[in-house]
């Protein structure tokens, strides 16, 4: 029974209402019930057949279908003879056949599709100076080459594809699955030729039939002045081969940056410690600073206490985009004296009585003194 049509069934027509096909399905479910034709197998189907028809055109969704398509994919479970669409020798593929043509969804090439090679990633590390002002590296990194021994066909030296046997060189098979709505058919990619519909019928000894063959590829990388640990520099087209005749992809390199023995990069900015004495935090002094760019003057003013950071404004790294560099931020750290002479522990006794610091008895009055940095009576 191709073909079912359900406003046929309920003896409706195409603009009915949803009133008037309730009303034809009541009219002729209580015409043909079972229970008013016992022993009636012509009245039961009849019957099975109007539940079928209603069924669809009760719903928007599938009415819609139907009078899109002509079917709507479901089946009634339990239908018993009656066996849905399936049962009407008709089902998913032969309704997608018809609309699309023979073999639906297969190729009509028998060649394999090209495809892009996939992206490869390799590491290299810098030195701080390098990552600050750029350089110029050779890389290296194991990625998929075409097999030159059969330029990426995969196949022996003088040898062809045959059509694939699993999907007779449709590419594609199909599987039936039990689901609530009933018997659907899936189409699937052959996996015993990726969809092609054709395989090699002898394998490429060199690279085992994939086209491809794992190679070293090296190139000289300009490494731009700025980069840091982590960026991610690309190499167009230096990745994995593409397969049959499909661009290659391409290769990233990830930068890592060794550690400097006294800068310390943060983002643009470089951060140095520098270690100055008790006298000159106190009195002040001119120092001389390295920065990536040479020697810098810094003043550090008379009671800078530890802990107090200058900017040396442009010191930085370079930024990789924005232009311009970030600056370099030294922080000063006093160095408290250890082991004195008996000159300096003299001087500084000296100065601790100028200034009424205790230094040899318990300091009763640092209580009294908290008190009046903190602002308490
Ligand atoms: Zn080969
Ligand atoms: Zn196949």
């Amino acid at each position: 029974m191709p073909g079912f049509d359900p406003y046929e069934v309920l003896g409706v027509s195409r603009n009915a209402t949803a009133e008037e096909i309730k009303k034809a399905y009541r009219r002729l479910a209580r015409k043909y019930h079972p229970d008013h034709n016992p022993n009636d197998s012509t009245a039961e189907e009849k019957f099975k057949e109007v539940k079928k028809a209603y069924d669809i055109l009760s719903d928007p969704g599938k009415r819609q279908q139907y009078d899109n398509y002509g079917f709507t994919g479901d089946e009634q479970p339990g239908a018993g003879g009656f066996g849905g669409f399936g049962g009407f020798g008709f089902n998913f593929e032969d309704i997608f056949e018809s609309m699309f043509g023979e073999g639906f969804g297969a190729r009509t090439s028998s060649r394999p599709r090209a495809q892009k090679g996939a992206d490869a990633g390799v590491e290299i590390t810098l030195s701080f100076e390098e990552a600050a002002f750029g350089a110029e590296k050779e890389i290296s990194a194991r990625v998929l080459q075409v097999c030159q021994e059969c330029e990426g066909t995969g196949a022996k030296r003088g040898t062809g594809r045959r059509e694939c046997s699993h999907c007779r060189g449709t590419g594609e098979i199909r599987v039936v699955q039990t689901t609530l709505l009933g018997r659907m058919v899936q189409v699937r990619t052959c996996p015993q030729c990726n969809g092609v519909g054709t395989v090699i019928t002898q394998p490429c000894p060199n690279c085992r039939g994939q086209g491809r063959v794992e190679g070293i590829v090296r190139k000289k990388v300009n490494i731009p002045a700025g980069v840091d640990t982590g960026t991610r520099l690309r190499i167009a087209g230096a990745g994995h081969a593409g397969v049959y005749g499909g661009p290659p992809g391409d290769l990233y390199v990830t930068v890592n940056v060794r550690k400097h023995q006294f800068f310390e990069r943060k983002g643009q900015d470089i951060h140095l410690t520098v270690p100055i004495g008790l006298a000159q935090a106190a009195l002040g002094v001119e120092l001389e600073v390295p920065t990536l760019y040479g020697s810098e003057r810094l003043i550090i003013p008379a009671g800078t206490k530890s802990g107090t950071a200058f900017r040396l404004a442009g010191k930085g790294v370079p930024r990789i985009h924005r232009g311009g560099r970030g600056d370099q931020i030294v922080t000063v750290e006093i160095d408290v004296p250890r082991n004195l002479t008996p000159q300096q522990r003299d001087a500084l006794k000296q100065y601790a009585e100028l200034s009424n610091e205790t230094v040899e008895n318990i300091d009763d009055g640092l209580v009294s003194r908290l008190k009046r940095v903190f602002g308490r009576r």
